[in-house]
């Protein structure tokens, strides 16, 4: 089959791999009819995770099951599937408490186990990691697209807002407008915020935060941003979203909380471990967040994406065939694309 490879900065390959296999009883084979590009995978893109030659790629998949281990009790050929992008066998501690992301035999696709810009793709854990797509809307492309952004950041921007402490009327700011800080705009307006600040520049990102819900727009960057906010809020955002994982960022969104407030931090960290906890401590701001338990959150959004509550699609602004994976990087690395579809 065909998936696509890392083989070093700049350089992503699709090319002829094995075709997987059942291993394990709890294995799933999927074959892929969906994946992304991930704004996450540009760090290993840019050079700047520590990431090996001959490394697959993508975490980010839906497709169809092709086949099942002895084990595999939830699903059987032909299923329509998505994957969260952590794996998890479902029986430890933290799976039992919604943090799937912390399974003690968990992971994530890509790198030394197979990634989801591919064919096709051995799914580890299948009954512990994998949803199922309701018949109903399996062969719905328009719901499809919905779906996808499921398996990463809509699940992320809605960790960003619970973890920020959104509620019914709270006053939000957002920093990041890539597509985890747009699916965080969706996710508070889901969750009842009143006031939604987008900070971002792009013009074609600000249309899509206002289209999913954002009420105000601050184009200024670093202190003036923060001033802004502060201005805006008389005080700062109760809840304030990190989506980006920069020590700048972090620090805008410190700075633009309000006292007493919160921060949800989901950008992975790049910087953002610099943290301006002198005000954090005078202002009595909590941060909370991290890897987000996509499993834990995927069944109540696909009901509302099913339900036409909500629709992340937007963020998917550039699809691709498989051989397309390596210009959908350039595309995102060059922020000419959004987030890109991947249809193998
Ligand atoms: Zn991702």
């Amino acid at each position: 089959m065909k998936a696509s490879v890392y083989y070093g900065k700049g350089d992503v390959r699709v090319e002829t791999v094995p075709d997987p296999k059942i291993q394990d009883p709890t294995d799933a084979i999927v074959r892929i009819t969906h994946a992304c590009i991930c704004g996450s995978d540009l760090w290993f893109y840019q050079g700047l995770d520590q990431w090996q030659s001959g490394w697959r790629t993508g975490h980010e998949w839906m497709g169809v099951v092709e086949e099942v281990g002895s084990e595999v009790r939830n699903f059987k050929k032909g299923d329509r599937v998505l994957a969260p992008f952590a794996f998890s066998e479902g029986q430890c501690e933290f799976c039992g408490k919604g943090l799937q992301t912390s399974c003690i035999k968990g992971g994530f696709w890509g790198g030394t186990n197979d990634g989801g810009q591919a064919e096709a793709i051995r799914a580890v854990f299948a009954d512990g990691t994998l949803v199922k797509i309701p018949p109903e809307v399996e062969n719905d492309e328009a719901v499809l697209t919905k779906i996808l952004p499921l398996t990463d950041v809509m699940s992320t921007g809605h960790h960003a807002a619970i973890s920020a402490g959104v509620t019914q009327g709270s006053t939000v700011a957002v920093i990041g407008d890539g597509a985890v800080g747009l699916c965080g705009v969706l996710a508070a307006k889901r969750l009842g915020a009143d006031r939604i600040i987008m900070l971002g520049r792009h013009e074609q990102r600000l249309a899509i935060a206002r289209q999913f819900g954002a009420t105000d727009v601050v184009t200024s960057r670093g202190e003036d941003a923060i001033t802004a906010v502060q201005e805006m809020t008389q005080g700062g955002a109760e809840a304030v979203l990190e989506c980006v994982g920069t020590e700048s960022a972090m620090q805008t969104a410190i700075g633009a909380a309000r006292p007493g407030g919160g921060v949800g931090f989901v950008g992975v960290p790049h910087g953002s471990e610099k943290i301006n906890i002198g005000r954090m401590f005078m202002s009595n701001i909590k941060l909370g967040g991290g890897v987000a338990p996509a499993k834990a959150y995927i069944p109540e959004l696909l009901n509302d994406v099913i339900a036409e509550k909500i629709d992340p699609s937007p963020v998917l602004d550039l699809t691709v065939d498989l051989n397309g994976v390596p210009k959908g990087y350039q595309a995102m690395n060059d922020r000419e694309a959004i987030k890109v579809m991947v249809r193998p």
